[in-house]
């Protein structure tokens, strides 16, 4: 029999779990865990509560919970309540699938202001993640900024726009549309380093821009580059462009939200006025022959009284295990970090490509257990984990615990809502295991 800890329950874990099941049938026990007492990770508190339909993926990774071989272990803190060291005694190979849930560090003067927040726990907070859920971001400033033309940015620059009604049959948690409903927002800008052409935005997420109810996006038609050197671009970003350029028509109408693409400009401070942001200096860039973003020495002023950075995530480290600091990940060679040791997902490659990106990722490093492991050397495996862990007086949530925590969302949800997320960790804990 061979043993497998996946480290992590979001997309790369679950994908990682399904491709051993493929791989070994009834000859693998997979231990899938997470530090939350819920399962999902990235599904659950990352993608946008608008897009119920990326988050059906849940659904699939509910079936493989339910398998025989496979085991759902919440609330479980890998290198605090547990090392990794003790998992590779304990099962033939440990796969950490954490993600990357840090954001990557704004590294300029007056970020530390009240109203700059990483887009980690701005996400973070309207999706009810229970690290986040006191995030109270300053919503009362006419003035937000998004630093980033990535998806992120995408999303967060959308929830900030929508109306109540608009966010109604979402996931939103309570906290956040409640907060958005007393928005003073008017003007939302989106800062991009570089140009139109250099965007990592898709083209169904950025026409949604284009379709909301009282926002509306504007591009400068002078920041476009000629029509004609659309052509030579990945279809996928030809057609981001394309809207960009059918954005550059947006004059938003008295009373709405403006949503303005500021290309070329970089942040290279944010002004606080009474310990809080008031606004952002910019510096105009223009782009070498190597495309990348070089200072104009032009410079101005946003006004912004909340800045969201959205510029990238990075993995945290877990102690004994090598970490490349500048890549924001693990150290490994196609997953392999070392004897028995491998990762997945975001924790692999660095926080890039879509959820189903992570599904050849996770096949991919089962492949590599596969060649490595042979059929198990008899190790202890998630009796082993239980038994170590009921010793430390750790409290584990299994997947049917975790079924009551999703049962109590579901009844909570407001109507037209498929649930209201419990953003406790004491009341998931609880929930799970109810007094007798
Ligand atoms: P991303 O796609 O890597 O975009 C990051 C953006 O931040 C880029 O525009 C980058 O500009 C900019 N940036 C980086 N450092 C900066 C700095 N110091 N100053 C100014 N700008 C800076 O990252 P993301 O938006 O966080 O998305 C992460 C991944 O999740 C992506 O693969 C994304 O597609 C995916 N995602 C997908 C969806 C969806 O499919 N609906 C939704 C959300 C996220 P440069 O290009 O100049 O570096």
């Amino acid at each position: 029999m061979r043993h497998i800890a996946v480290v992590g329950s979001g997309p790369a874990g679950y994908y990682t779990a399904e491709a051993a099941q493929k791989a070994f049938g009834d000859d693998v026990c997979v231990d899938i865990i997470d530090r939350l007492p819920v399962p999902y990770g990235l599904i659950r508190s990352g993608v946008a509560p608008d897009h119920q339909s990326i988050k059906a993926v849940a659904r699939r990774f509910e079936g493989i919970s339910l398998a025989d071989n496979t085991r759902f272990v919440g609330n479980v803190m890998v290198g605090q309540d547990v090392s990794v060291a003790e998992l590779l005694d304990l099962y033939d190979a440990v796969v950490l699938a954490t993600g990357a849930p840090r954001d990557r560090s704004l590294d300029l003067p007056g970020a530390e202001l009240a109203g700059v927040i990483g887009s980690a726990a701005f996400v973070g907070w309207y999706n009810g993640h229970s690290d986040f859920a006191a995030l109270s971001p300053p919503l009362d400033s006419p003035d937000a900024l998004v630093i980033g033309n990535g998806n992120v940015a995408l999303d967060v620059a959308r929830i900030l726009a929508k109306t109540p009604a608009e966010l109604a049959g979402s996931d939103i948690a309570a906290h956040a549309l409640n907060a958005l409903s007393q928005s003073g927002i008017e003007r939302i800008t989106l800062l991009g380093r570089r140009g139109p052409h250099q965007i990592a935005m898709t083209p169904k997420e950025l026409g949604e821009l284009g379709q909301l109810d009282r926002a509306t996006p504007h591009v400068e038609a002078g920041d476009l580059p000629p029509a004609g050197h659309d052509g030579a671009l990945e279809p996928g970003l030809r057609k981001s462009v394309g809207h960009l350029r059918a954005f550059a028509d947006g004059v938003a109408q008295a009373g709405s939200i403006e949503i303005d693409f500021d290309f070329f400009a970089q942040p290279v401070a944010i002004i606080g006025e009474g310990g809080r942001a008031a606004r952002v200096l910019v510096e105009r860039t223009r782009l070498d022959a190597g495309g990348h973003a070089i200072p104009t020495g032009e410079r101005y002023e946003v006004a912004a009284g909340l800045v969201v950075s959205c510029i990238g995530y990075k993995t945290s480290p877990i102690i004994g295990v090598p970490y490349d600091k500048r890549g924001g990940r693990f150290v490994n060679s196609d997953g392999r970090i070392g004897n028995g040791l491998y990762c997945a997902g975001w924790a692999r490659r660095g926080p890039s490509g879509t959820i189903g990106t992570n599904r050849p990722d996770g096949y991919g490093v089962i492949d590599a257990v596969a060649a490595d492991i042979g059929s198990g050397s008899g190790k202890a495996g998630p009796a082993g984990l239980t038994a170590l862990l009921r010793d430390r007086k750790v409290d584990i949530v299994v997947f049917a615990d975790w079924q009551r925590i999703e049962a109590a969302e579901s009844a909570r949800a407001r109507d037209g809502s498929p649930r209201e997320k419990i953003t406790s960790v004491a009341e998931m804990l609880d929930l799970a295991h109810p007094a007798p």
